[in-house]
């Protein structure tokens, strides 16, 4: 069996261990980087989830899908007639498979341009620096590493009530790659990827139900910004039943009977295809050589210190598979945090300031606490508003729905949240973002010149607002 010494081994290839890989090696570390993800046709490509079957294919199909519906209602309202509007699914489809390629590919491209050594197979922590590596051909050698970063991100979890065939009953994944519009939609869970997913199928034309167990929808948004989503969600035609406690799903030929139990009543449900996207899990499995005293908690997240490490002298863990949201950016900061720390740099991650960003139309983005929060706290706060409705590129742009919500501390006006439900939320929530992260008040936005006519103008007047100054909307 051969063996390969390297100052550095991360395992996982996603947003959180590629760029580990990629940063290590920058440190002029000698950096292997290994990955096992298998496309369902067999090919192998790097970047994880997030490029092969989440972020990426995911917002790809969010946008033509909004195409499709802005073109068959919104087109009309600036006067450009294009009749009915037809989809080719096939070809849809083919784009988003496309950009998936090439920017997988182009992670490959930039390990290697980078010097760092990318391996596809199956890693397992042998302890005592080793890693042992058995790829695609079933080859074993291992791997010895003074450092050692898992990356190995999450799955979705399966209801042992429904779980994943495949065909009728599918994890996000396979949500992503129906080659036909199905015409009765189910989906269980509509937390993010319910709603962006049931906005792609809903728009391309099926009839959406989402049975959710919680009683309130995006329960960890502000709760002015979740029920301004409800209400859109519900005039878009989305069928979101709240409370609603799933108690069978069974195949029957070509659909799937659900049954579930809402306000004490017993309901009854059929579809053509069933999501079930109800969390995702983080995947440790046969990781570990056997007696290896990795420490994991109770639901299977390795445990890190604020720096990544764990209890194993030299293993430090990153992403999906540790605590905190499961979101691309942060993974990849602390890919990124773990390889400078590792070449003794300074480095480290601001917990309090990741962005969260919802891709439905409208757009929901989010940065720091929330209303319900900061009480809990018994932090004195003040509330500033803007509403697109009054946002001139907003009504330009046929996207008046929704608005900003800036939060501020009384004691010292420091920004403490921003909310923001309308168009582009996501590009918008980065100016809030970088301001928090420069501990900025909303003062310093009220003072910060902003373009004309711009969505961020929008941001610029809740600044105002907070201290009943904006111009452009009357003050309470
Ligand atoms: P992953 O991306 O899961 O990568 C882990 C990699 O490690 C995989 O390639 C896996 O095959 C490999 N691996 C695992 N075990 C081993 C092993 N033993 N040996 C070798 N390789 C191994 N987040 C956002 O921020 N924005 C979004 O818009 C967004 N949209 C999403 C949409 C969907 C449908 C889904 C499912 C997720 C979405 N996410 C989004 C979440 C995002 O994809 C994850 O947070 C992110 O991919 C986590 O990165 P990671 O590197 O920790 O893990
Ligand atoms: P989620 O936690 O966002 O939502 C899951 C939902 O399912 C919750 O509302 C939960 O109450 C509900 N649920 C759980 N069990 C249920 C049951 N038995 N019956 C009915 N409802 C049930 O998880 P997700 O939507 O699966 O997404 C997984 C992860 O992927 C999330 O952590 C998210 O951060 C990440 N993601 C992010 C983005 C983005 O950043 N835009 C997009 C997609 C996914």
């Amino acid at each position: 069996m051969s063996e390969q010494e390297f100052d550095v081994v991360v395992i996982g290839a996603g947003p959180a261990g590629y760029p580990a890989a990629i940063r290590a090696a920058q440190n002029g570390l000698k950096t292997a980087c290994i990955d096992d993800w298998k496309n369902y046709d067999g090919t192998r490509a790097f970047g994880g989830t997030c490029l092969n079957a989440g972020c990426i294919p995911s917002k790809a199909l969010l946008e033509s899908s909004e195409l499709v519906h802005r073109a068959s209602t919104e087109f009309a309202k600036h006067g450009i007639e294009v009749g009915s509007v037809s989809v080719d699914l096939a070809k849809m489809q083919a784009r988003k498979a496309g950009i998936v390629k090439q920017l997988t590919g182009g992670i490959a491209a930039l390990l290697k341009s980078n010097g760092v050594t990318a391996l596809q197979g199956r890693g397992r922590l042998l302890g005592e620096n080793r890693v042992e590596l058995v790829d695609a051909a079933g080859v074993v050698q291992t791997l010895r590493a003074k450092s050692i970063v898992i990356a190995t991100g999450s799955v979705p979890i399966e209801l042992p009530i429904a779980p994943f065939d495949g065909e009728r009953i599918v994890d996000s994944w396979g949500a992503l790659e129906f080659e036909q519009v199905p015409a009765r939609l189910g989906i269980i869970g509509a937390g993010v990827i319910g709603l962006e997913l049931g906005s792609v199928w809903k728009r391309l034309g099926a009839e959406v139900v989402m049975l959710e167990a919680l009683d309130a929808l995006l329960p960890m948004a502000d709760a002015q910004i979740s029920q301004e989503a409800a209400r859109s969600f519900k005039r878009q035609g989305l069928d979101i039943r709240l409370g609603a406690r799933l108690t069978a799903a069974e195949r029957n030929g070509d659909s799937v009977k659900l049954r579930y139990e809402l306000g004490g009543e017993e309901q009854a449900l059929d579809v053509d295809k069933l999501i079930v996207c109800v969390g995702r899990r983080p995947f440790t499995s046969e990781l570990l050589a056997d007696g290896l005293e990795l420490h994991l908690d109770e639901r299977g997240f390795v445990v890190v210190d604020e720096h990544c490490r764990t209890n194993l002298p030299g293993v430090w863990a990153v992403g999906d598979v540790v605590r905190g949201p499961m979101l691309a950016h942060k993974g990849t900061e602390e890919g990124v945090m773990v390889a400078d720390l590792i070449a003794d740099k300074f480095a480290e991650v601001n917990y309090d300031v990741i962005p969260s960003v919802i891709y439905t139309a409208p757009e929901i983005a989010w940065v720091g606490k929330t209303e319900a929060q900061l009480s809990d706290e018994g932090v004195a706060y003040k509330v500033g508003s803007f509403s697109f409705a009054a946002n001139g590129r907003a009504k330009g742009m046929e996207q008046t729905e929704g608005f900003v919500k800036l939060i501020s501390a009384v004691e010292d006006d420091e920004l403490l949240g921003v909310h923001i439900i309308g168009p582009v939320a996501g590009e918008l929530i980065a100016e809030a973002v970088l301001a928090m992260e420069f501990s900025a008040s909303s003062e310093d936005l009220q003072r910060t010149v902003h373009a004309h006519p711009t969505l961020s103008e929008a941001l610029h007047e809740a600044a105002l607002a907070a201290d009943k100054r904006a111009i452009h909307a009357i003050n309470r």
